[in-house]
């Protein structure tokens, strides 16, 4: 179970203005599900390949799972952790999940012992759902290792194939002998004990400090994320939104599943790999499709004249290259930028926006009561107009706390209440238009094409090579994936130490292989930025653009 002393919850004052402004709405997100399924039934709500899903059966076949994980035995509140791929049961299996009441961890199938370890202390969960086969790793062996490495008692589920393990559980068949009626009754039974601010989903940070810190998003916050980016866009009853980044993961939750989800409106599901963007597209008649920044290139395809349907492109991530957004308007389509966190806050360019906004700008806040403060970094001073200032967040599905880290929020809110996103943002006026531009960052974050790499962690890691004294991880640009990480190292009495040791080392620590260095340079010190001794991370950054990424 979850404890309840470790949530922060919005205070009585906020939860009644948002109701009272129609902004968070009953009842739960499992059954907002169900109620969009009434509604739209017959539509897609999912197309996945070859396979597709209606909204009825979707529903009626989630509710199935959910009754069956509850006579597994597992309680509502309880944690589940996920290592699973884009597929249609992934999709089923969250909100399977949901309805049983139990809360979806987002942990990616690339992570590995450290970060699995340190997530499950966290969150003390009471499952681990495994995809069956991964084309890299034995998720199912390690799921048990996991557990009895923590000593403790945990269900390990495993979907998309079968369990090689006689002691799993396989989930896509969980609950087929219930009967419908009969399954629709332990949902509700389930849901009625959950109230707008219940724990629904823990997601993870994506950069704070050494130690991963995990997001509490709850019911009508986190439903209300995903319906205000889906009205923001202007997705309606048979728009078919096409998603290839990892759809267990904020972006895919809220742009992929609940999102359009909410509107009635189609999830056409991709796996996270270029080469295949073009025939999602085309082949599922998609009318948008989100970009993460290793798909950006999309854009330029000439290809792309078949998507005949297609009618916006959303990047995602990273800076657009004005070629893109031009090549698009040339086609006579939308493009346009999000800018989200799993924290909260989403900014994207309103459709009405005038081309030179959506090309320079994030655009805008997608709710209504979201508020937005550009500060002094460190102060509560807030910057002129155009000047650049860190980005603060409240609003009605911003985070209040990170999970069981009340030290960690003393800092990371100001005192009232808004979140400091450790973003530069700046506020304009572009093609008659105010909004806002992304200006750089002040936290310890590396971006690689969308996954997070938290910089103070993979130092701590470095620093625990023998070899090492000192260590600085710095982003280093990339074409393909916006930014990858560089490792500058002091090491002891002048030890050699390359790119091949520091990633034995890593394996070892067995942390996930994107967040290892890809280039690393031993330095006799490190540059000082002068007087306060600090380290000079924008020369470090200098150096790491000019040599670039290392071949192992
Ligand atoms: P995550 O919580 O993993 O979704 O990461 C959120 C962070 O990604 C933000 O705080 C930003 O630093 C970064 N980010 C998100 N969208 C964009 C964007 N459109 N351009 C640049 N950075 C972005």
């Amino acid at each position: 179970m979850t404890a309840p002393g470790k949530l922060v919850r919005y205070p009585a004052d906020e939860e009644a203005r948002y109701v009272r402004e129609g902004l968070w709405e009953s009842p739960t997100i499992a059954e907002h599900l169900h109620a969009v399924a009434r509604e739209h039934g017959d539509r897609d709500a999912l197309v996945c390949g070859r396979d597709r899903l209606t909204f009825a059966e979707l529903d009626r076949v989630t509710d199935q799972r959910a009754a069956g994980l509850h006579r597994l035995g597992l309680a509502p509140g309880g944690a589940v952790l996920l290592q699973v791929h884009n597929t249609v049961n992934t999709v089923i299996a969250w909100y399977a999940l949901l309805k049983a009441g139990l809360v979806p961890v987002c942990t990616l199938p690339l992570h590995r012992g450290h970060e699995i370890g340190e997530i499950a202390r966290q969150t003390s969960p009471v499952a681990h759902l495994v995809a069956a086969r991964d084309p890299r790793f034995d998720l199912v062996g390690f799921a048990f290792q996991q557990a009895e490495a923590a000593g403790v008692e945990r269900t390990v589920l495993v979907s998309d194939g079968r369990a090689a393990d006689p002691r799993a559980a396989e989930l896509d068949t969980l609950g087929d002998d219930i009967d419908a009626a009969e399954a629709r009754a332990v949902v509700e039974g389930i849901q009625a004990g959950l109230g707008r601010q219940s724990l629904a989903v823990f997601q993870l940070s994506g950069g704070t400090t050494g130690v991963p810190k995990v997001i509490p998003c709850l019911h009508a916050p986190y439903w209300h994320y995903g319906a205000s980016l889906a009205r923001a866009m202007g997705w309606a009853p048979g728009d078919r939104i096409a998603f290839l980044m990892p759809i267990v993961h904020n972006a895919g939750v809220i742009i992929g599943l609940h999102g359009p989800h909410s509107v009635g409106a189609t999830l056409v599901l991709g796996v996270p790999d270029a080469a295949a963007a073009l025939d999602l597209v085309v082949g599922a008649a998609a009318t948008d499709v989100v970009l993460g920044p290793f798909a950006f290139d999309l854009a330029l395809e000439p290809g792309l004249a078949a998507a005949t349907a297609l009618r916006r492109v959303l990047f995602s991530g990273k800076k657009v290259p004005a070629k893109h957004m031009e090549t698009l308007a040339a086609r006579g389509v939308w493009g346009g930028q999000i800018f989200g966190m799993s924290e909260g806050l989403c900014l994207t360019t309103p459709l009405a926006f005038p081309p030179e906004a959506r090309a320079a700008s994030v655009g805008v806040p997608i709710s209504p009561a979201d508020e937005i403060r550009l500060y002094e970094p460190g102060t509560e001073v807030e910057v002129a107009p155009g000047e650049v200032g860190e980005l603060c967040a409240r609003g009605p599905y911003t985070l209040r706390g990170y999970y069981d880290a009340a030290e960690h929020n003393r800092r990371a809110f100001t005192a009232d209440g808004f979140y400091r996103t450790g973003d530069l943002m700046a506020e304009r006026t572009i093609g008659g238009v105010r909004c806002y531009t992304v200006e750089g960052r002040i936290k310890n974050m590396i971006s690689r094409g969308g996954e997070k790499i938290n910089t103070e962690e993979v130092e701590l890691l470095l620093g625990s090579h023998d070899a090492v004294a000192e260590a600085a991880l710095v982003a280093m640009p990339d074409p393909r994936l916006g930014e990858r990480a560089c490792a500058f190292v002091v090491t002891r009495d002048g030890r050699p130490l390359d790119l091949a040791e520091v990633r034995a080392h890593f394996e070892r620590l067995e942390v996930a292989k994107y967040k290892w260095p890809e280039r690393v340079v031993v330095l006799p010190e490190m540059p000082r930025v002068s007087q306060v001794g600090k380290i000079d991370r924008r020369r470090l950054r200098q150096i790491a653009e000019a040599l670039g990424v290392e071949t192992p």
